[in-house]
């Protein structure tokens, strides 16, 4: 089973990845193979320490609001991670494309895994929806994959909170 960065399984992946990051590599292949993505080559320390580093850069995307800037952050992720797509049938279970080279390792794919589908989540459903729970103290990151695209909350607990707070403002004497 692969992580189709088309849908979006890979946006999901690093909004988990960055609301708890993993402390250790072994955790970090755990959550990613929890995730649905294949994890056929060894987690080393290296690829976790790559995987802070894609973290701080994605949520500097999350961060920026302007879409010109948010195009730019991820523009630059995509460079770095700058890889022909090819065609692979690795797993022998079905055709599909990869963003980047076959021997590199787990961090790498990990980054260019989250940079391209981060870019065709932002294309494909709009540069807005990436963002933070609109509840200050919760600040939970999420990508809005909502039909409406106007998901300010990260949960429906965090919507219910929110409401009874304005509500509780609104009727204060
Ligand atoms: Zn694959
Ligand atoms: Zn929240």
């Amino acid at each position: 089973m692969h992580l189709n960065p088309y849908g979006e399984d890979a946006v999901n992946l690093a909004a988990d990845l960055a609301n708890r990051r993993p402390a250790s590599a072994g955790e970090l292949s755990e959550r990613c193979r929890a995730a649905g993505l294949l994890v056929d080559r060894p987690v080393s320390q290296r690829d976790l320490e790559k995987t802070w580093a894609t973290l701080d850069a994605w949520e500097k995307v999350v961060d920026t609001t302007d879409e010109h800037e948010r195009a730019e952050l991820v523009n630059r992720m995509l460079a770095a991670a700058a890889a022909y797509p090819r065609l692979t049938d690795h797993a022998g279970d079905g055709w599909h494309l990869h963003y980047r080279g076959e021997q590199q390792p787990f961090g790498s794919v990990l980054f260019s895994l989250i940079s391209v589908g981060t870019a065709l989540h932002l294309a494909g459903r709009g540069m807005h929806r990436l963002r933070r729970c609109a509840v200050a103290e919760c600040a939970t990151i999420f990508a809005d994959t909502s039909r409406t695209g106007r998901q300010r909350y990260c949960s429906q607990r965090c919507a219910n909170r929110d409401a009874v707070r304005r509500h509780r403002a609104r009727t204060a004497p």
